[in-house]
């Protein structure tokens, strides 16, 4: 197939009929379960001047346009019929600015394998994706739970300007006072971003001094009370520490590996001292007699929790994955709701988190706006695609059980075209739809891959 241009392109246009068309359209797809849903074409860019003339291209040829930069959407958001998908995986670049500390970045640039230790050699810091393999680019523009987002905030409250590509195919600047409502769509629209951002311009922050891991191993059997104290716990301990709860197989002192729950603390501060302090309240877990085993305030490193979560997430196996923002004054009857996810994951490798956002901070006005002190999800993984059903089935009813509890979800984890809910506040969600309206009349960029576009940002129990 020949595609009839004047436009100049650097990179190469992919298409359907060329022997590498599978590889061009799922092949940097971290999820290993790919969908079947064909693209028109795949623009292999090169530089930014590729990016303008793909949407020009796509304008052209009346093709919707989806943008690919790290390739991590669980949901396989980037691979849509019909569309002209432009992989921005080849640009790489970043720039650090020594005076203003502000780093700028392309999309496609990876949070933790390379953003990270490239800022930690500066002294600097940003709360990058805990996955090191995460695109920046995905990940920020659905809001960005990063290394402790508890304490600092949605990655995405860091992004102080864009540079972006709009559905005329012009590149822009967008920040507070130019282009603002892009800017503000930027953080929180998710995969529905009216543009192709080329560069996130970044605010860091000065690196810890000392990073100091909290944890508590418990059976399963002990998920209840375990979390139930946590959920009393956790709003009070000091906002430089991440705290998470995780169901995953884990190797034993004994020499066995199996299934816990691992009650995790992460203190990122000044020095040991400051790290004891920030993590006390986890010494006195009164159920501390009955850990698996544990260890408390142990020295640690970025590299070293990047190792942990590259173990936790094997690339190209078969995920199917699903959370919730949960809330409820009970906090056992919301552990009771939240139970299953992490007790009855029918896959070995498979695992759950529970997130605390707790104390909630109150978020800037952008387009993310949906959370609870709590967010919980539940990730299958697999190798067999037969499993797909028993998976989805199992994933289904766990969440289905904790509907009672679940004020909504976050984009990250989500994928619509299963299960539809409510992910931002309604009048930032009307706000969007206006700058849908202004921005991209024509629908030029894709807008949320849904089962019912109709009913998006509804909690599919309350139609
Ligand atoms: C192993 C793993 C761990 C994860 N851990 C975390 C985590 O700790 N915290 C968290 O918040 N999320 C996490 N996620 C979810 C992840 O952040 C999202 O899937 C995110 O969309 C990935 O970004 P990406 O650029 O890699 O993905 P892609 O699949 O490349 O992009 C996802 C979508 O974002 C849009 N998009 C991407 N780039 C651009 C751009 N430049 N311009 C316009 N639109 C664009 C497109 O619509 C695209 O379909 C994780 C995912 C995986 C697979």
């Amino acid at each position: 197939m020949i595609i009839d241009t004047d436009l100049e392109f650097t990179g190469r246009i992919v298409t359907p009929d060329a022997p590498d068309w599978d590889d061009a359209r799922v092949g940097r797809m971290f999820n290993g379960r790919r969908p079947g849903r064909q693209p028109a074409a795949v623009l292999v860019a090169e530089n930014e001047q590729d990016i303008v003339n793909g949407v020009r291209l796509a304008r052209a040829n009346g093709w919707s346009v989806v943008t690919r930069s790290g390739g991590h959407s669980w949901a396989g958001w980037t691979v849509q019929d019909g569309t002209l998908l432009i992989d921005i995986g080849n640009l790489q670049d970043i720039r650090y600015d020594d005076e203003t500390k502000i780093v700028s970045a392309q999309p496609a640039v990876k949070g933790g394998d390379v953003l990270s230790p490239f800022l930690e050699e500066r002294g600097r810091f940003f709360n990058g994706g805990h996955c090191p393999s995460v695109g920046i680019g995905g990940f920020l523009l659905q809001g960005g739970q990063g290394w402790n987002q508890r304490g600092w905030g949605w990655a995405a409250e860091s992004v102080v300007a864009i540079d972006v590509v709009t559905a005329e195919g012009i590149l822009v600047r967008a920040d507070e006072k130019e282009n603002s409502d892009l800017f503000w769509a930027a953080r929180g629209a998710g995969p529905a971003f009216p543009g192709v951002v080329t560069r996130f311009h970044l605010a860091t922050r000065e690196k810890f001094g000392f990073l100091g891991h909290t944890v508590q191993a418990f059976e399963l059997d002990d998920f209840s009370p375990v979390m139930t104290w946590l959920y009393e716990t956790h709003k009070s301990v000091s906002t430089d520490v991440e705290i998470v709860a995780v169901s995953t197989p884990t190797p034993l002192p004994d020499g066995t590996e199996r299934r816990v729950l691992l009650v995790t603390a992460v203190a990122l501060v000044a020095d040991r001292a400051a790290a004891e302090e920030a993590l006390a309240p986890f010494a006195a877990n009164p159920y501390l007699d009955r850990a698996v085993f544990s260890f408390h305030c142990k020295e640690s490193s970025l590299a070293e929790q990047r190792a942990q979560q590259e173990l936790q997430n094997p690339e190209h196996w078969q995920y199917l994955t699903d959370n919730a923002w949960v809330q409820g004054d009970d906090h056992a009857d919301v552990v009771e709701h939240i139970r299953p996810l992490f007790a009855d994951i029918p896959t070995e490798r498979g695992f759950a988190i529970w997130m605390s956002n707790g104390p909630t901070r109150e978020l800037p006005d952008m387009a993310f706006s949906l959370q609870t002190e709590a967010y919980v999800a539940s990730y299958t993984v697999y190798e067999d695609p037969t499993e797909f059903q028993r998976n989805r089935d199992w994933l289904n009813g766990a969440f289905e059980h904790a509907q009672p509890v679940t004020a909504g979800q976050y984009l990250g984890d989500s994928d619509m075209t299963n299960r539809q809910l409510k992910f931002m506040g309604t009048e930032q969600f009307a706000k969007l739809q206006q700058i849908w309206a202004d921005r991209d009349p024509d629908g030029r960029f894709v807008r949320y891959l849904a089962k019912d576009p109709a009913t998006v940002n509804r909690n599919h129990w309350q139609l």
